[in-house]
């Protein structure tokens, strides 16, 4: 297939694509051929300094817009995305390797939402007033000023918009730099936003490695940082902005609890199960990686997936009747290989797959370990890939303490047909965004983030405005004022 996968310019600032050559090549690897279809070139020092001054002239007039003003640019932008939602999906599949099946279902469209949603909320924030006998508080909603969007490369186009949509409904600005792996999709959102009349400079995007992002995090002329990506990147990411004293909001990683009770309906249980390890070929921060099944169904639960996993389509990602993709990079499939190996060594019984596919591309089967304990490398890490871990279990207290004995926070699931039970292990999980019977549904509405080491902040939903805003409270005083001398 023809696409134009190369980019006009590796960034876009101010209004228009920017070019420097002189920053580091990065090559564009199309995942299902291993093959080159782009390159961009890191941002320099000078590209660097071009977003943030831009980014910071534009935000108070930006900032002056009604809020009726700006969500209107913001839902202009979200029809665009919809119009546009197949050639966005072909790149997005270029950019990922995700089967064009995914992502012209979940990755445009769900930028869309974001833009729609946060851009119809636009005109609702307000402040309040506070009565005080004659005197009265008023507090006003305001904007921090500089936002910066850091992105992992499973969700380029959704992360860019997640975190742009809020951003820019609260009165901020945005430079977005997504992951080196996938850096072609944030820049058709840059376009697309300003096509739909966000002004110059008010949604930036800049190429580049963790040291392009270190150097955003670290300048005075930014308020805040939005990180999606791994813990480690999570800590220095937190310690820099923490210098600053600036806000942040952090999406990490997980190894995310699925408990099925042997009430369960088992074919929704596996449902939810491939749904929760299998979608993006695993590729998902929030994945039930960790699936406790109890041993009264164990062996049916096993049997039946095994079977759904038979029907999996691999192969060519941008064929729409494949389901199944490859990982997102040559780096990645070691990382999955590896926990294979581990998880034969360790003593987990290897029920599906295990194998790498094809020799061109970065194919591996979708597989699945049962037998696993807690102490087992694949039960405790998270391995970001198409590798399940089925732990048994007969007992809910006994199951819970152990769902729950990890460092991480970011989701959990039950399937059981008993609703006292479900409500019980829900408010039971430690976790920020769990599961009733489904897994991994994210809609823009719900807040989605993590607890402990997964994350800080909520990102959707109204919840995601106080990450984005400040409040100033207004004292006005009717009378006179009395003083001590
Ligand atoms: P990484 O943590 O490796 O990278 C995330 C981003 O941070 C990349 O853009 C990276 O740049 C950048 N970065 C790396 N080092 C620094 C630094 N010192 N300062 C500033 N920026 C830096 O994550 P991956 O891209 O590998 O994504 C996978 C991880 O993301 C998984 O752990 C997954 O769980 C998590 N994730 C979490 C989600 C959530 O919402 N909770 C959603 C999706 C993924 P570059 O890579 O270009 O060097």
């Amino acid at each position: 297939m023809t696409y134009p996968t190369q980019p006009k310019a590796s960034h876009f600032i101010n209004g228009a694509y920017v070019e420097d050559t002189a920053g580091t090549p990065i090559d564009v690897i199309y995942p299902a051929t291993g093959k080159k279809i782009a390159q961009v070139h890191a941002a320099t020092p000078a590209v660097i300094d071009h977003a943030l001054s831009s980014a910071r002239n534009a935000q108070a007039a930006w900032a002056a817009l009604t809020g009726t003003e700006r969500g209107r640019i913001l839902r202009r932008a979200a029809d665009i995305m919809r119009e546009r939602n197949h050639d966005l999906s072909v790149l997005e599949t270029f950019d990922t390797g995700k089967p064009y099946q995914e992502t012209s279902e979940v990755d445009a469209t769900s930028g869309a939402d974001a833009l729609e949603y946060f851009g119809g909320m636009a005109a609702t924030l307000t402040g309040e007033h506070i009565q005080l006998g004659e005197d009265w508080v008023y507090t006003r909603r305001e904007a921090l000023g500089v936002c910066v969007g850091i992105g992992a490369w499973n969700y380029p186009t959704q992360i860019a918009c997640w975190k742009g949509a809020p951003a820019l409904t609260c009165g901020n600005t945005m430079v977005f730099k997504p992951s080196e792996t996938t850096p072609l999709c944030a820049l058709k959102v840059a376009e697309i936003l300003h096509e739909a009349g966000v002004p110059a400079g008010v949604y930036n995007v800049v190429q580049g490695m963790g040291e392009v992002g270190a150097a955003l995090i670290t300048d005075d002329r930014v308020d805040k940082v939005s990180l999606t990506g791994s813990v480690p990147t999570g800590r220095k990411v937190y310690a820099a902005a923490a210098a600053g004293i600036k806000h942040v909001t952090m999406e990490l990683g997980g190894k995310s609890p699925l408990i099925i009770f042997d009430d369960a309906d088992v074919e929704n249980a596996v449902s939810g199960a491939i749904l929760g390890n299998f979608y993006s070929s695993g590729q998902v921060c929030s994945n039930g990686t960790r699936v406790f099944v109890h041993k009264n169904i164990k062996e049916a639960f096993l049997a039946r997936l095994s079977e759904r996993l038979a029907g999996a389509v691999i192969g060519d990602p941008q064929d729409p009747e494949t389901s199944f993709g490859p990982m997102v990079s040559e780096r990645q499939l070691g990382i999955v290989e590896g926990y294979i190996a581990k998880g034969q060594v360790e003593g987990a019984r290897l029920v599906y797959g295990g194998n790498r596919i094809k020799d061109d591309g970065f194919y591996i089967e979708p597989t699945v370990f049962a037998d696993v304990t807690d102490d087992m490398s694949i039960a405790r890490e998270e391995i970001f890939g198409p590798v399940m871990a089925v732990l048994d279990f007969e007992d809910e207290a006994d199951v819970m303490t152990r769902a729950n004995a990890t460092d991480f926070g970011l989701a959990a699931g039950v399937f059981t047909r008993d609703l006292t039970r479900a409500h019980r292990v829900a408010a039971g999980f430690e976790a920020g965004t769990c599961f009733i019977n489904s897994y991994n549904d994210a809609p823009v509405e719900a807040p989605f983030g993590g607890s402990k080491l997964s994350g800080v902040g909520r990102e959707n939903s109204k919840a995601a405005i106080a990450h984005y805003s400040q409040l100033k409270s207004v004292y006005v005083r009717m009378g006179d004022l009395e003083a001590p001398f």
